[in-house]
């Protein structure tokens, strides 16, 4: 994949300015998004209960674009950084905070994190809002296309007079997945549909036996047949385990504006 300096968060793009339509602001916004190997997972309206902060020039959020892997692709883009390679703590977390600091900071928008917290941006909630992207009984959210192989990992806060266009709704892959492998997946039982036992999990993966999930992914996730092609490589996948292993769960925190969800997502699961 080729990224452009000018928008991998490296070098200022062209600043918004008074006389550029919402429309052509928000094309040039997702062109240097694309140029970063990130996705747009979907640009939802902001709403009065999110307690979202102003713009850096004062102006409201209106809606938020919602950035993060989409499939295995999205490995590379983060593969080749200097924040994978320089053996410092939270590489994904700093390339994150970077890349789409970098393009909330070229077009005087907001960034939000995942991993900022507590208390934890609701990216599940807002993911919800897309009409695409859904719970899923294993506390990760599915998209209908790439199925469980997609993370959040970040979101621009738009100004007002972006349209955000209405979500043409699908239906969530789990409403007609008849036996729900997922749910039996776990060597463990780590899910009984409703929740999520990231301690039990965690002492599993850390153990002897948890040799399997360490090196070839959880396999609750693995026996999801939604969205194969898109299945993350061995190198992804072993680096997430592993990142989480060291990491608390930040997930299991509470929630801004939400009581707190032990079926919250641990995003690098
Ligand atoms: S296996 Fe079925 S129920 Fe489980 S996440 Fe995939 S589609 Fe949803
Ligand atoms: S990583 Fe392994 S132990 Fe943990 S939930 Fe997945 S299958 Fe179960």
């Amino acid at each position: 994949m080729t990224r452009s300096s000018e928008t991998d968060g490296t070098r200022p793009v062209a600043a918004a300015n008074d006389d550029e339509s919402p429309s052509l602001l928000f094309a040039r916004i997702e062109a240097a998004v694309a140029a970063t190997g990130l996705a747009c997972h979907g640009l939802v309206a902001a709403r009065p209960e999110d307690g979202l902060p102003t713009l850096p020039d004062g102006r409201r959020i209106g809606g938020l674009l919602l950035l993060g892997w989409r499939g295995g692709s999205s490995w590379e883009a983060f593969a080749g950084s200097p924040e994978h390679h320089d053996g410092r703590p939270d590489p994904l977390d700093r390339w994150s905070r970077r890349v789409i600091g970098g393009l909330a900071e070229a077009f005087g928008l907001f960034a939000f994190f995942p991993f900022d917290g507590p208390p934890w941006w609701p990216f599940q909630r807002w993911a919800a809002r897309t009409a695409t992207i859904f719970p899923s009984p294993i506390g990760l959210d599915i998209d209908g296309e790439v199925g469980l192989w997609h993370a959040h990992r970040g979101a621009l806060g738009l100004p007002e007079g972006i349209t955000v266009p209405a979500a043409r709704p699908t239906t969530s892959p789990c409403a007609v997945c008849g036996d729900r492998p997922c749910l039996s997946a776990c060597p463990i039982g780590a899910f009984d549909g409703r929740s999520y036992d990231a301690e039990r999990c965690l002492a599993r993966l850390t153990g002897q036996d948890g040799e399997a999930c360490r090196r070839e992914g959880c396999r609750a996730r693995l026996a999801c047949p939604v969205g194969r092609d898109g299945r993350y490589g061995g190198e992804q996948i072993r680096f997430l385990m592993d990142a989480w292993i060291r990491t608390p769960p930040f997930g299991l925190g509470p929630a801004r504006g939400a009581a707190p969800k032990k079926t919250d997502p641990e995003e690098t699961r």
